[in-house]
């Protein structure tokens, strides 16, 4: 039985590659499990899997995934997470941001207080740049709004997550999960380990600008119908706004202030404009909910029932579905807790 897979996504990685090497290896030989190495390589254009199979020839535990094409981060990170075997699980970038020896401490905090999830926070984040520590704090801001206080803030993809959680996410069936936000929703026991996050050890970013806006869209919608309802607010206090121009275009019309046919089109259009919108929120309101079952989130997860002498983790998704592989899973938790 593998103890430990660690996942790494990368893309156009081949700079860093032979420092992650050098950096990961000892970290893992010397905790004396069974581990293995998990690199998904996402559909990269340099030599990232090429560098990655010949490291492998004198680390067996070494294993290379190549998706056939950029997927993304977060799908990466879907692709490691599915096919890795280990009974703990730790995702960590490439680029050495987050340093490799702070795995031991997450495994050892994980079994000491027995929880299923160790969140890797960044305490100091001096080393990036002034942009990338403004638009994270926002971020983080506005996604415990969305989540919850129990979303640690500014803490990344860098987690170790035990098989439990593993196997609810992976029975998730999402299209495209942000784990950073979906993991702390689950709600299972959790804790943090503090780190420094260094600067990207070679190579460059693989997150510009437009990466960052998509990640922060894709983590809003899949958390928050909000947006689909903003027509209904528009077209609430638009209303409000048509009634008094409405008001005031009959004051015009007897007055005599006006031109034949004005007034008629004013109020028409005030009173169209205003029912449009106010429709569109309704609409939005009720794709909101198809979304949410599309989703298929389970509504609950049981964490322990007092029937049973073992902790269990059971998650319960509508039986509607009648998917056998989405059916609640009643494994008992096995060294969850020691
Ligand atoms: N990554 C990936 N696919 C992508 C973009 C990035 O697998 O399409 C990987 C990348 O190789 C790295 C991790 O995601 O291991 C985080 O990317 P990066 O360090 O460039 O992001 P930053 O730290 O600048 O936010
Ligand atoms: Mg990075």
């Amino acid at each position: 039985m593998t103890t430990l897979s660690v996942v790494v996504p990368m893309f156009n990685e081949t700079a860093v590659i032979p420092a992650l090497v050098t950096r990961l290896r000892p970290v893992l030989d010397a905790l004396g499990e069974v581990y293995e190495v998990v690199a998904v390589d996402d559909g990269s254009r340099d030599d990232t899997v090429s560098v990655l199979l010949d490291h492998g020839r004198d680390w067996p535990q070494l294993r290379v995934i190549r998706l056939r094409r950029n997927s993304g981060h977060q799908a990466a990170l879907t692709a490691g997470l599915h096919r890795a075997v280990g009974r703990w699980v730790v995702s960590l970038d490439a680029d050495l941001q987050d340093p490799p020896e702070v795995i031991a401490d997450m495994l050892r905090v994980a079994r000491e207080d027995g929880v299923d999830v160790v969140y890797g926070v960044r305490g100091d984040r001096s080393t990036d740049t002034a942009f990338k520590r403004n638009t994270a704090r926002a971020y983080y801001w506005a996604m415990r709004r969305l989540v919850g206080a129990e979303m640690p803030a500014q803490a990344g993809d860098f987690r170790l997550l035990s098989r439990d959680v593993i196997e609810v996410l992976r029975r998730l069936p999402e299209r495209a999960p942000v784990y950073r936000l979906l993991v702390p929703s689950l709600g299972f026991p959790s804790t943090e380990v503090r780190y420094v996050r260094a600067a990207r050890a070679a190579g460059e970013t693989k997150y510009p600008l437009l990466r960052m806006v998509a990640l922060a869209w894709e983590s809003t919608a899949s958390f928050s119908a909000a947006p689909l309802r903003l027509a209904t607010w528009l077209g609430m206090y638009s209303f409000l706004l048509c009634l008094a121009l409405i008001a005031f275009g009959m004051v015009a019309y007897v007055a005599g202030a006006t031109i034949p046919g004005w007034t008629s089109m004013f109020v028409a259009v005030l009173l169209l404009s205003g029912v449009q919108l106010v429709c569109l929120g309704l609409l939005g309101d009720y794709i909101g909910r198809i979304y949410a079952t599309v989703q298929n989130r389970p509504t609950f997860h049981v964490g322990f029932d007092s029937l049973d002498d073992v902790p269990r983790t059971a998650t319960v998704v509508p039986e509607s579905i009648g998917d056998e592989s989405r059916a609640p899973d009643l494994r008992p938790v096995i060294g969850a807790r020691g």
